[in-house]
């Protein structure tokens, strides 16, 4: 094969941002895949550039020149930014691939705009376009392996790959690492859900936490499993057998079904300093949190104790929950969640709008026959600027109030100080009203409170979220071509518009 010069790129962000959280976290949240590949495609003889677009940098310069071959990683958010991207170099004769998340969850749009779109990748698959890289047209190969590689290369072979990425992170440096993939829970929303669970070599772990001790005093590191210690006493294991205790810091999302005293007891020992469980909603998808028949008031006050449980074991915990759940009507899902604001003060409540990502869950069907799903372009699909499932029990304007309402209420003075006070660290308190102050507190609620003024006064806006219209209002035209810059105009024909029903129509056509 003939050597090929190849450019790895990760798009955490979907355009320039200069929000504090950017600054100080985007360089922490870059993809481990897409090291991967680059490690993969360095193994076969091939020159490899990567670069982690954390929405700081001048992407212009910083993209990869003269090269053969790009792949980029995406999440659904900067699509749009990825398919301007794969436009722009193609145009120059090379060949791309789009992998991350996007091109798990829409393969059928990504193949128009890129030349391969892989879906779960193992080495065999990053071979097959290395061995054949020629321009796919008019539609691109979706290539994918029946499940998630059972092994990866780990720290220490994408070190060259990790280093100059975290070195644009200001204050903390999170270098990622993988314990597991997929999940035994069956959350029905989830793109993990569906995916057997794999616990990656303990051996490899052991060896990348020894190898990070010679680059950090404490390393950090963030696990990206999508839950986090299913395989408990081997983790654990395997942490304790690398250096003496408390040797790092570790952060990771795990379900409150894990996180029992016991386990957390251990955990500390093992220096774990943050952790997210999901708890959704205060009426489903108790499988996970251990509350299963449990609903309303009753699981508010167990969740709560549960919460304030772990802090005395760990100084950071966030909580994620997804609000415009089928199952959530009336006032009373928003006003248990304020209540758990008030009853864990320490915990930072991460709030999801119910979005369907494609091909990602099961459930998505579901909506996609009910004709619920929205067709809001990609860029706005990342849980909170927009909500792409029409809510069962709730009017757009009703529902807006409540978001405004449950947010306003959790960035207040007062909780924020309550939050701030709660905090037993302070680099938790500083976090948390970092996180509040920024993009993710003031500013969805200016955001949220915009949406709500347009809806209750411009008719077509309105006319689109119900349906009604497919006419994208200019508001949210505007802000793609804003974000997008000088991609804007590389931006392919059609790429605003995608198809909200393709996952129905591929499993079953009849029914559309
Ligand atoms: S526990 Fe978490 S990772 Fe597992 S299926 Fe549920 S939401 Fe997904």
């Amino acid at each position: 094969m003939a050597k090929l010069k190849i450019g790895v790129i990760d798009l955490v962000s979907k355009g320039p941002t200069n929000t504090l959280w950017a600054k100080v976290m985007h360089a922490n949240l870059a993809s481990i895949m897409p090291q991967v590949v680059a490690t993969w495609c360095e193994q076969q003889g091939h020159e490899v550039t990567l670069i982690c677009y954390t929405g700081q940098e001048d992407l212009q310069k910083e993209l990869p020149r003269s090269v053969n071959l790009v792949f980029i990683c995406s999440f659904t958010q900067a699509a749009l930014l990825a398919y301007a991207l794969s436009n722009y170099f193609r145009s120059q004769g090379v060949v791309t691939v789009l992998g991350g998340p996007h091109a798990r969850c829409y393969p059928d749009d990504a193949v128009k705009y890129f030349d391969y779109v892989l879906g779960f990748t193992h080495q065999a698959t990053v071979l097959e376009v290395l061995q054949n890289c020629s321009p796919q047209k008019p539609k691109g190969k979706h290539l994918s392996a029946a499940r998630q590689p059972a092994h990866l290369p780990g720290v220490k072979e994408r070190w060259k790959f990790i280093e100059p990425t975290l070195k644009k992170a200001p204050f903390l440096q999170m270098v990622p690492m993988l314990g597991s993939v997929g999940c035994p829970y069956t959350c029905s929303f989830c793109i993990d859900a569906t995916v057997d669970y794999q616990p990656l070599n303990f051996e490899i772990i052991k060896e990348d936490l020894r190898f990070l001790l010679t680059k950090f005093k404490k390393p950090t590191i963030g696990w990206h499993d999508p839950n986090f210690g299913v395989r408990f006493e081997d983790n654990m294991e395997a942490i304790a057998a690398a250096a003496p205790l408390k040797s790092f810091r570790f952060f990771a999302e795990s379900s409150l079904s894990i996180l029992t005293e016991e386990h957390l007891k251990v955990m500390q020992r093992n220096g774990f300093d943050a952790l997210l469980p999901g708890i959704e909603s205060w009426y489903e998808l108790g499988n996970k949190s251990r509350t299963a028949r449990m609903v309303g008031e009753e699981k508010v006050k167990r969740i709560s104790e549960h919460v304030n449980m772990m802090f005395r074991y760990v100084p950071y915990v966030q909580t994620n929950f997804v609000l415009g759940l089928d199952s959530d009507e009336g006032n009373e899902p928003f006003e248990l969640t304020k209540r758990f604001v008030d009853l864990s003060p320490g915990a930072f409540p991460g709030y999801s709008l119910l979005s369907a990502f494609g091909e990602a869950a099961p459930l998505n069907l579901e909506y996609q026959r009910a004709n619920r799903v929205l067709p809001f372009p990609f860029h706005f699909l990342n849980n909170h600027l927009a909500m792409n499932i029409k809510p069962q029990h709730y009017e757009w304007l009703d529902f807006y109030d409540k978001v405004i309402d449950l947010t306003a209420y959790t960035f207040s003075k007062k909780a924020i100080y309550q939050r701030f006070r709660a905090n037993p660290t302070s680099t938790a308190k500083w976090m948390n009203l970092m996180r509040a102050v920024s993009s993710e507190g003031y500013g969805r609620l200016r955001f949220y409170r915009q949406v709500r003024k347009n809806l209750a006064e411009d008719k077509p806006f309105r006319q689109y979220f119900e349906g009604e219209s497919q006419q994208l209002p200019a508001f949210y035209k505007n802000i793609i071509q804003k974000d997008l810059g000088v991609w804007w105009q590389w931006l392919p024909a059609g790429a605003l518009e995608h198809n909200p029903n393709a996952y129905l129509h591929k499993k079953s056509p009849a029914a559309v």
